[in-house]
């Protein structure tokens, strides 16, 4: 099973770069590229996750030396943000509902507010409370559909309003005992963008991070080239729905073709909608483009739940933020800012 989905994820991974596949760097083999810079491509399992990071650097060793700092940035995030390590900043918030707030780093603090502005951007799409309801469906393992009445006492659990982010004591508490937060909707989003700092840090001059479907680019390509990106399309499996180029932008795709099962041809998967607890109905893809990993991997969750129509508003809305929105019929919808940016495979 475990085998299943990481041949899935890593073939998503190679539908994104697709593109970049295509100039000869591939695995973990650093490649001088011109007089003035190389580049490096290197994938390890971190988050859960097949996390692929690419570095431009002057030489091969600054880009070796890049992507090891991008790596080491998201095992840093990982034990502290994981609800799957007992130890980790958000288990003992989790552990300590209904009992007491607990002291977090100003990075779980970032996530976990980051997250509650997605929520009132999303009108409730978005909520980290919904671990409860998530563990009842357990999509990938269990494999069963939780009755109503399991999911009906699970209700009070999933409430934004009892999780109290004290900015000023730096604590975190939820107010009811069983309650859990869960920031798989926002945290590799997140986990990007620091890693694209770590590797700025370490001297890279461009790159990409991506963890799964969750991408954050930052410079151009040596020539000038801006990063080309391969969206998957959410029901021919290996297929791309469209490429488009990023500079300094991240981007990040929520579906429902990756961790799902079917019963009765009906489709169970991974995004639940908050009001229903049931796995969301309205889209089966949704790809958001934004300045941050944070912003665009919150969203994209978000407006899977919202739908293409209110979603779509939302994203006109907001600056610097565009979508690609592919309804529950199939029908694809393209936010204004890109319709001249995205190319047909
Ligand atoms: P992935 O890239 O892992 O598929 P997504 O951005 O699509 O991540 O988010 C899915 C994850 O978010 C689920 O696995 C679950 O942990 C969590 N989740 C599910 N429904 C919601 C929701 N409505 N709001 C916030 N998080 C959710
Ligand atoms: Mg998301």
């Amino acid at each position: 099973m475990v085998h299943f989905n990481l041949l899935k994820l890593s073939f998503r991974i190679q539908a994104c770069f697709l593109m970049l596949l295509c100039i000869p760097l591939a695995g973990c083999v650093g490649i001088r590229f011109s007089q003035e810079s190389a580049i490096v491509t290197r994938a390890q399992m971190q988050m859960g996750t097949l996390v692929k990071i690419t570095a431009v650097a002057r030489n091969e060793s600054v880009a070796h030396s890049a992507a090891t700092a991008g790596f080491a940035e998201i095992r840093r995030l990982e034990e502290i943000l994981s609800t799957w390590i007992q130890t980790s900043e958000l288990s003992r918030v989790n552990a300590s509902a209904g009992l007491k707030p607990v002291s977090v780093s100003p990075e779980t603090m970032t996530v976990v507010q980051g997250a509650i502005q997605v929520a009132e951007m999303t009108d409730g799409g978005f909520n980290i409370t919904i671990g409860p309801a998530v563990d009842a469906w357990n999509v990938i393992e269990g494999r069963r559909i939780p009755t109503e009445s399991e999911l009906e006492s699970l209700r009070p659990l999933v409430n934004l309003q009892a999780v109290h982010a004290d900015v000023k004591k730096q604590t975190i508490f939820l107010e009811k005992t069983g309650m859990r937060i869960d920031v798989g909707g926002i945290g590799k989003g997140y986990a990007a963008d620091q890693a694209v700092i770590a590797m700025k840090k370490a001297g890279a001059l461009a790159g990409v991070v991506a963890l799964s479907g969750d991408i954050k680019t930052f410079g151009e390509l040596p020539g000038g080239r801006k990063f080309p990106v391969g969206i998957q399309h959410p029901r021919k499996e290996g297929e791309v729905l469209v490429f488009i180029d990023l500079e300094d932008e991240a981007i990040s795709t929520a579906g429902d073709y990756e961790r799902f099962f079917e019963r009765d041809g009906v489709r169970y998967h991974h995004i639940l909608d908050p009001k229903t607890l049931q796995p969301a109905r309205s889209c089966q893809a949704v790809t958001v483009i934004a300045r941050e990993g944070i912003w665009a991997d919150g969203l994209d969750t978000g407006i899977f739940v919202m739908g293409a129509e209110l979603g779509m508003h939302l994203v006109e809305a907001l600056p610097d933020v565009e979508a690609i929105i592919v309804d529950h019929e199939g029908m694809v919808h393209v936010s204004s800012g890109l319709r001249d940016r995205i190319r047909k495979p």
